[in-house]
């Protein structure tokens, strides 16, 4: 089944239910899609509700509950994990659906005056009609970067990966600045490193909670290993056949890390999941 993200009019009767608060989603055994009809009838304390798109043929609405919600035989289950354990079309939908379900929960209010809002029918926008301000989805764009040196890559741990894991460098790009600019300035933060030859991989949505992740390859061109207080509690070069445990295998970390190795190993190429 393929994911679509399209509008939809939830004045319209039908299609499936996504019954979402804050990065999570009620889940049975038979996953997070419910009848949408029949979730109606339920009491269930719906705070808003938008058309999404569609799953295959089906149309998918987002219902957004308060916390306290819950029906026989569910869960609550995270983004995350679905990230690590969905299939990629499932994924796909749940990433995009919290995304618009943390848009609409951050601006029910007017960020200008405070006025309540509504969402503008046939938009993804919810307008302020006391100060005419419109308030769309935000996309926080950021830059994720793995750090070479022949067959050697570096490798980080922050204190909040799980045990045993290294990762590639990334940080969130500042207002004013290049995205290029901003691999130089957080590898230099992070790790005291300079570097240089930088090659753009790719981009993938990161729905923790709306960044857009663009991918890089960078040489190493000089400097020691200074680690970062607070954010960085290791970091070391890795040979590319002595890899120690890395990101899942969705993930744009994984996808930089994996081409560089196939391509120091002469192995086929590796594609970035979408
Ligand atoms: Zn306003």
């Amino acid at each position: 089944m393929v994911w679509r993200n399209t509008f939809l009019d939830p004045a319209q009767p039908g299609g499936w239910a996504l019954l979402y608060n804050q990065q999570h989603f009620l889940a049975d055994s038979n996953g997070v899609l419910f009848p949408r009809d029949w979730i109606k009838r339920q009491d269930l304390p719906i705070i808003g509700e938008q058309g999404i798109g569609h799953f295959g043929d089906d149309a998918v609405y987002l219902l957004q509950l308060k916390p306290s919600a819950m029906l026989d035989g569910c869960t609550w289950q995270s983004l995350r994990q679905f990230m690590l354990q969905g299939d990629a079309e499932t994924f796909r939908m749940l990433a995009y659906a919290a995304q618009i379900g943390t848009w609409y929960a951050e601006h029910r209010f007017c960020g200008s005056c405070g006025a309540p809002t509504r969402q503008l029918p046939g938009e993804r926008a919810m307008r302020c009609d006391s100060c005419e301000s419109q308030h769309y989805p935000r996309i926080s764009p950021s830059m994720i970067v793995l750090v070479t040196r022949g067959d050697e890559v570096l490798l980080a741990r922050s204190p909040r990966f799980v045990t045993g894991v290294y990762s590639t460098l990334a940080g969130f790009v500042e207002p004013g600045e290049s995205v290029e600019h901003c691999v130089a300035r957080e590898v230099r933060e992070e790790v005291g490193l300079e570097v240089k030859n930088l090659q753009y991989i790719g981009s993938q949505g990161w729905p923790f909670p709306h960044s857009l992740m663009l991918g890089f390859h960078a040489e190493y061109a000089s400097g020691e290993i200074v680690m970062q207080e607070d954010e960085i509690e290791d970091a070391r070069w890795f040979r590319v056949d002595e890899l120690p445990p890395l990101p899942a295998s969705r993930s744009i970390a994984r996808h930089l890390i994996d081409l560089y190795v196939a391509r120091r190993l002469g192995l086929p190429e590796p594609t970035l999941p979408a």
